[in-house]
Parts: C-alpha cells; structure tokens; sequence
C-alpha cells in the first residue's frame, strides 16, 4: 500500500485482529476486495470493536474522511456477511457481475473489506482525496495478487438490501484500472465520485416482473435497493418491507405513492417508475440518477 502511494496508519492490534479463531474459518483463499460505506462518521473504534451484534473487526481497513487510511484487520473480518455465490464466482473468474441473485454464501473468508467513513446519504461528499486512496487501497490489493480491477466489487453488488458505497463502482473500478496501468506510487489524476446510476429501463422490468414472481424474486438488484432506500427516506415504504433486492408489490404501492405526491393520477400513477418521477426521486434523496 505504501508503494502505491498511500500514508497508512496503523491501529493498535491490527496484525493480529481477525475472526478466525472465534468463527473456526480460516481467512482466504481470497479472490477480491469489497468496498463499503460504513453509513455514519468517527466510525473507526467501532469498525475495530464492532457492535454487540456483530463481534469486530468489521473491515481490514478504515478509510476516514479526512483522518486517512487505517489498518484495522488481519485475517477474517466481518464486513461481508452473506454474499451472492454467482458474485462471488464471477469476482473469482474476473468476469462482469450477474445482477438478479440472492445472498447465501460467506463473504467473509474470501473477501478484504475496506469501509469508507461516509453517512451514504445524499449530501455527504466523499471528498476527492479519500475516493483517491480507496483508489489507491483497490489497486494495491489487486496488483499483489495479480489481479485485474474486475477483482473489485462493491457491497451493494453481492447482498440484497446494500446500497453501500453510494458511488458508482463501474466508475471506481475504470479507476483502479488506470491505476493498475499507471504503475505503483504513480499520481493518475482521480476523476471524483459519481452518483450511482439506475437504469430505467431495468427497474420498469424489475417492478412488472417481480410482484407476479415467486416471493422474494430479484430482476435487478442494485437498481431496486437504491430505488427502496429512497422510498424510505422520503417515507413512502416502512423500513421493514426494503431491501431484500425485490421489487415487490409493496414497493410498487410505494412508488404510487411518490407518484401521487408529485401530482400523478391514473395510470400515471401506477407504481411503475417513469423517467421523470425516478429522476426526481433521485435528485431529492441524492442516492442516485437515472439512466434510460
Ligand atoms: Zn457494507
């Protein structure tokens, strides 16, 4: 990490802090790296420590928003959790990403986990010198390992109900791959974080699709997380009913409802997104824009 060009601070413990012992799974082989939001700020004790429910380390490393790069763990950590065995296959393969599965396989053995200090809500910037070295972090994983930016993904690609990190990660992996060209301790200039992007079209199949479907089926994974999770900012869908990657007839009801706040009758209103109600869902939650 420090030949790729990052300052990195080490916290007390780091080398010998992992779950393996405690879980009776060893670390590795690994096949790639994951990149999280941790979805609040001074988060770094707590990703060492870990939360009553969830025994730390919860990642390898820590990346604040301004207090740099910390090692935080060594060995099996727990920032995964259940992961999608096609994700994981196609990570291992360093082939694109299937999109429409559920999350049954451990994570956690297979996976570094870099957790980035950020509220993942609109307006909390990443600011362009901590997206650079998450950047930096990637790559020299990747480059140890020999492996290509196709190794990275990010949380929300692997588990249902993740919208973590609230960038795009086609963004940041064209990144990781101009750094993995550029060399270590080369300065590439970083373009900054870009919003993560729903394809409409997608998400109007996903929201025909998977209310008719058996309980619980996934047509676009990624588009519809982000889609609840900004239903649930505003209000419009409980908690309890997002994020299992389904767009269900609950979230249709839901996205009704957004429909009808904005004027919408009829069929205008029928819970199937449109381009312009999606558009402004994600321009008032800044969780995200809107591909058609
Ligand atoms: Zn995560």
């Amino acid at each position: 990490m420090k030949a790729e060009g990052l300052t990195v601070h080490e916290h007390a413990g780091w080398k010998t802090h992992n779950r393996d012992a405690a879980s009776g799974r060893a670390f590795g082989p690994v096949i790639g790296v994951l990149i999280h939001h941790t979805g609040s700020h001074d988060d770094k004790e707590l990703c060492f420590k870990g939360r009553s429910d969830l025994p730390g380390p919860l990642c390898h490393a820590w990346l604040g928003k301004t207090a740099g790069l910390w090692m935080i763990g060594n060995g099996r950590t727990n920032h995964a959790g259940y992961a999608d065995i096609d994700v994981l296959n196609a990570i291992r393969a360093e082939k694109p990403l299937p999109h429409d599965d559920v999350a049954k396989a451990d994570g956690n053995d297979c996976l570094y986990g870099l957790e980035i200090e950020n509220r993942g809500k609109g307006g909390d910037p990443y600011p362009a010198a901590q997206y650079r070295q998450a950047v930096l972090w990637a790559a020299a994983i990747c480059r140890a390992h020999g492996w290509s930016e196709k190794s990275v993904a990010g949380h929300k690609e692997c588990q249902p109900g993740k919208i973590d990190p609230s960038f795009d990660m086609d963004d940041f992996r064209a990144a990781v791959k101009k750094q993995l060209a550029a060399g270590p301790g080369r300065t590439e200039p970083t373009k900054p974080a870009g919003k993560p992007r729903v394809d409409l079209s997608r998400l109007v199949k996903a929201a025909k699709t998977d209310p008719g479907a058996k309980q619980g089926h996934i047509s676009y994974l990624t588009g519809t997380n982000l889609t609840e999770a900004a239903l649930v900012e505003l209000g419009y869908l409980a908690k309890s009913h997002a994020g299992d990657g389904s767009f269900g007839s609950t979230t249709v009801a839901a996205y009704a409802k957004w429909q009808r706040h904005l004027g919408y009758t009829g069929a205008d209103a029928n819970g199937i997104p449109g381009k312009s109600s999606l558009s402004r869902l994600g321009e008032r939650t800044g969780l995200f824009t809107v591909v058609a």
